[in-house]
């Protein structure tokens, strides 16, 4: 049996290739081998049949601290947290990762290119490069000018998140708690419906991943594009407050979106334990709750490889094929599985991206 052709919803490789903080992670800076470091190089994308992904680059900011939140409903938690980073910093910080990764695709090009297309991104795919497609996961290294979104998108750019799980000048992320709502803080800002709908202008699709519940909300009223989340779990099978609501799936669903299932062991455990020993099950228990609520024209994967605690029966991408087995058990046809790896993918980019 051929391996399954996956395009996954996140990973945090770029930020791990090339650090923006001293003394951060894996620093073997190739893409091609890291001999064993990391979730993500194209020796064992190859084994794993990972052919395409969101790449994205996240600004690392201070520490995560342990504050008291109010959600919504009035119930008072305890949350990890951290700040934004100000504009000009994350501003450099994007442009040197862009820097790198520029030249990187100039040195590899034959093995990994940049997509801005569906046509570029099947192409890709036939020719065997790795596609990647460039994220921006939080925009800080925008201001409220916007000036910079169409300077990245001349560099590639076709998705975003408005924010990682911290609040900036465009909307509020939602802080890590467990058990816990996503329902806390605010909606959108000005600056952030304004960004919607120049991202709707440009073809850029909008990423719901870490935003809180008021904030995807108002995305979902402004879009005119699919709602996408790109890596997030349920909400009913972990209740962590980065995974989503059975009406915000019901949201999803109605607009021909996706969600990218997370495979980070504490948004995937109905315990909420950062236990690596989780079985694959468990992510195939994310899959069939949401396509029991939406269909299956609504999911994918969305690893979050490079930036979160893999399960240990997966590894790293080498071991995509074992969740593919699982589904396979449980009686997800080819037509199913080709859907949640690839099909929903190209579906919602084809309509989101022009
Ligand atoms: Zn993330």
């Amino acid at each position: 049996m051929s391996t399954l052709q996956i395009l996954d919803g996140h990973n945090d490789t770029l930020t791990n290739i090339f650090p923006t903080q001293d003394g951060r992670r894996d620093e073997s800076k190739s893409i091609i081998d890291r001999h064993g470091k990391g979730h993500i190089d194209l020796v064992r994308a190859d084994r794993g049949g990972l052919c395409a992904g969101f790449f994205a680059i996240f600004i690392p900011g201070g520490a995560m601290d342990r504050r008291m939140i109010t959600a919504n409903d009035g119930t008072h938690v305890e949350a990890g947290c951290s700040d934004p980073v100000p504009y000009d910093i994350a501003r450099l910080k994007c442009d040197s990762v862009l820097d790198r990764m520029e030249s990187m695709l100039e040195q590899h090009g034959d093995r990994i290119r940049l997509v801005r297309s569906v046509d570029e991104l099947r192409g890709s795919i036939d020719d065997g490069a790795m596609a990647m497609i460039l994220h921006h996961e939080g925009v800080e290294m925008f201001d409220e000018s916007l000036d910079d979104l169409e300077k990245d998108y001349a560099r590639g750019l076709r998705s975003l998140g408005p924010v990682w799980s911290r609040s900036n000048a465009f909307a509020h992320g939602v802080p890590f708690a467990f058990p816990c709502t996503p329902d806390i803080g605010p909606g959108l800002t000005g600056a952030g419906r304004e960004l919607v709908r120049r991202c709707n202008e440009l073809g850029i699709m909008l990423d719901v991943s870490h935003l809180n519940y008021r904030g995807f909300m108002d995305i979902a009223d402004l879009t005119d594009a699919p709602v996408v989340a790109t890596h997030c779990g349920a909400h009913a099978v972990c209740a962590s407050s980065r995974n989503l609501l059975d009406d915000q799936f019901d949201v999803i669903r109605d607009s021909g979106g996706l969600v990218g299932v997370n495979f980070h062991v504490g948004f995937l455990r109905p315990d909420g334990a950062t236990d690596p020993e989780t079985p694959l099950d468990v992510i195939a228990d994310h899959l069939d709750y949401m396509v029991d609520r939406m269909g299956i024209e609504h999911v994918a994967l969305g690893s979050d490889f490079d930036g979160a605690t893999m399960p240990t029966p997966l590894g790293d991408c080498a071991g995509l094929p074992g969740i593919v087995e699982v589904l396979r058990t449980r009686g997800w046809t080819d037509d199913a599985l080709h859907a949640m790896a690839l099909g929903n993918w190209l579906r919602v980019l084809g309509d989101t991206w022009h």
